[in-house]
């Protein structure tokens, strides 16, 4: 067996100090710390916790189209820094990713300035320029390297063009992601649906403009017997359809975001722009149905829904700024709160945003088992850092979290047995 090209010394590793041995892009072996190898290269992990690299299967990069928002290339140095070892990046650009000639562009973006990762998946537009109206080139989209395909954004009101999406999709052996929103009852809300919508003067959005559409889908999915992943899940209601779902063998998975895990709809008080995202931050009950619900795994995955806006889009009244979180660069550290806290463990951060999303969209696996590829991250977790516009790598400052001090932070991201981030402190 050849020898490590490469060592990260000195790592937590399943309650164990260890020396991880690197080999042609794999992980050869868990070595008892400073055993001895021949001369390779050598990274001193200064006893961070060793992670698998996250998959974030839910990220708007904006490019092409909207490059002043964000574009593929500050995108990914957003995912490499947050501990992404992938992203699935939506088809809402201009134009839409409804061609195999967008598809491809993404990927040499990412291929020209992220050679070595984290990789970009596209996801395929369900219908020609997301419009709702007929289907995009399924086929054409997978053939160009689309993972997934889904109309994220603006939600296919026809659920009979829905139907064909999900059989088309279904024979190319692509998951089909659905935008849970009936948009008459979403139709210009800036917020949730109650009283503090009606004290502030603001159109709410329903709970049920979510949960409606999510029957809609899983009644589609049982009588059809196909898959269908469901985008973001902000409410109890819909929590509870998909627990009845899962009870009954229907092949519904479904996501959601760290931030309806931790804050509510008070965080729109005082008219803050940043927290106005899409589906709208719910009460404390809906967080704490999703808190269940991650814990069990009624909810599959966690994803960024990362949206990145610019400053001057945000600094508006409420009903005109665009919906959206920024979340590559605090995902982790904003899910290591909720460990923290004792919501969720190690383990189920692992479940959640790497070994699951794996499976869902079929891509390479991340166990970590000597042979598998080398895609883990180093996440030092007594360190803290301040969320501010210069710390964050995304062109998209706009977090409700700007000013906080946030636990954990990445000090190595390694794709492949590629360094794809190295923090100073571990070089
Ligand atoms: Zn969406």
């Amino acid at each position: 067996m050849a020898g490590p090209d490469l060592i990260v010394r000195n790592v937590s590793w399943q309650d164990d100090m260890v020396d991880v041995w690197l080999g042609g892009g794999r992980i050869l072996r868990f070595a008892p710390l400073g055993e001895k190898a021949e001369e390779c290269a050598l990274i001193d992990g200064r006893g961070a916790l060793l992670l698998p690299g996250l998959i974030d299967a839910h990220v708007h990069l904006r490019e092409p189209g909207f490059e002043y928002k964000e574009d593929i290339a500050s995108g990914l140095t957003a995912a490499a820094g947050g501990g992404f070892r992938a992203v699935l990046a939506m088809a809402n650009t201009k134009p839409v990713n409804d061609s195999a000639a967008v598809t491809r562009f993404m990927l040499e973006q990412a291929a020209d300035t992220h050679p070595f990762g984290p990789r970009l998946y596209p996801v395929g537009a369900l219908s020609k320029n997301l419009a709702g109206q007929e289907l995009a080139p399924l086929a054409e989209l997978a053939e160009a390297g689309c993972k997934a395909l889904s109309n994220d954004g603006v939600p296919v009101a026809n659920a009979d063009l829905f139907r064909r999406a999900l059989e088309y999709a279904s024979d190319l052996g692509l998951p089909v992601i659905d935008h849970c929103e009936d948009p008459h009852l979403a139709a210009g809300a800036s917020m949730n649906e109650g009283r503090l919508s009606g004290l502030m003067g603001l159109k709410g959005q329903p709970v049920a403009a979510e949960s409606l559409h999510v029957a809609r889908d899983i009644l589609l999915a049982q009588y059809l017997n196909l898959p269908v992943h469901l985008a973001h899940i902000s409410c109890r209601q819909s929590v509870e359809l998909i627990a009845w779902a899962k009870a009954r063998d229907v092949r519904v998975t479904a996501e959601t975001c760290p931030h309806y895990l931790l804050w509510t709809e008070e965080m729109v008080k005082g008219f803050n722009t940043l927290a106005k995202v899409n589906p709208p931050l719910r009460r404390m009950d809906d967080v704490e149905a999703l808190r269940q619900a991650v814990r069990e795994g009624i909810i599959d995955i966690l994803v960024t829904d990362h949206a990145p806006h610019a400053d001057h889009e945000k600094e508006t009244p409420m009903d005109e700024a665009p919906g959206g979180i920024s979340g590559l660069d605090t995902a982790l550290s904003l899910s290591w709160t909720l460990v923290q806290r004792g919501i969720l463990s190690a383990e189920d951060l692992c479940r959640l945003w790497a070994h699951r999303p794996a499976e869902i969209f079929a891509l390479p696996s991340g166990n970590l088992t000597p042979g598998d590829p080398a895609s883990f991250i180093l996440f030092d977790t007594d360190a803290t850092w301040t969320v501010t516009p210069q710390a964050m790598r995304s062109k998209g400052k706009n977090t409700p979290c700007l000013g906080q001090d946030l636990p954990g932070r990445v000090r190595l991201n390694v794709v492949d047995g590629h360094v794809v981030f190295q923090d100073a402190i571990v070089s």
